[in-house]
């Protein structure tokens, strides 16, 4: 059953500061687990309803920008780095050779021109929490000029090697999470996209 707005936890950030409200632990009953061959107690069950304040940092842009329909990425620009001008995507706040921090920069249309597959794999089994339709199309994604692969799903279309693929963004409302990303083949109409995604 969804929780109601009395039962959940919000946060803000006021002047610099985490602020909670609302409620981060949900008591729930506990369960006996008995022994139905002796009728003897053998443990208990432990229900907990936690909600977590996870902090983005540094990769807060790249969540963001989900939401309005673009791709972030990061790119060192390092003079003195000798892989000067690698772009991240995924998104690496600081660059892995000289350690200095990477500036984001948009690469939506990029991604758009060039995306493609390099490999997949098709799950038809999920863990707890999937919300994903099953089977699950991962998709392992790379894009021209970009030194890193990013994984992601393909939501409509089958995978293969090489493929041309597009993002498709959670625009209509926004999770901030990775599940605001997936991709489609090139060529899949605005109508076929799943619901709350936009090119
Ligand atoms: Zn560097």
């Amino acid at each position: 059953m969804p929780k109601t707005k009395d039962e959940k936890g919000f946060v803000d950030i006021v002047n610099g500061r985490y602020k909670p409200r609302g409620v981060f632990h949900i008591p729930e009953a506990n369960q006996p687990i008995f022994n139905k061959d002796t009728g003897k107690l053998a443990g208990v069950t432990n229900p907990r309803d936690m909600t977590y304040i996870h902090s983005y940092g540094g990769e807060a842009p790249f969540f963001e920008g989900l939401g309005k329909g673009r791709l972030m990425a990061t790119r060192c620009d390092n003079e003195k780095c000798s892989t000067k001008g690698s772009i991240y995507q995924p998104f690496r706040i600081y660059c892995p050779d000289c350690l200095r921090k990477n500036i984001v920069i948009d690469m939506t249309d990029l991604a758009k021109k060039t995306a493609k597959i390099h490999s997949y794999i098709i799950t038809h089994r999920s863990g707890a929490f999937n919300s994903l339709p099953i089977p699950i199309k991962f998709i392992n994604v790379e894009f021209e000029g970009v030194v890193t692969i990013l994984m992601s799903v393909l939501a409509v279309g089958e995978p293969e090697i090489d493929k041309r693929v597009v993002p498709i963004f959670n625009t209509k409302s926004p999770t901030y999470t990775i599940m605001d990303l997936r991709f489609v083949v090139e060529g899949t109409t605005e109508s076929e996209l799943p619901e709350g995604f936009t090119y």
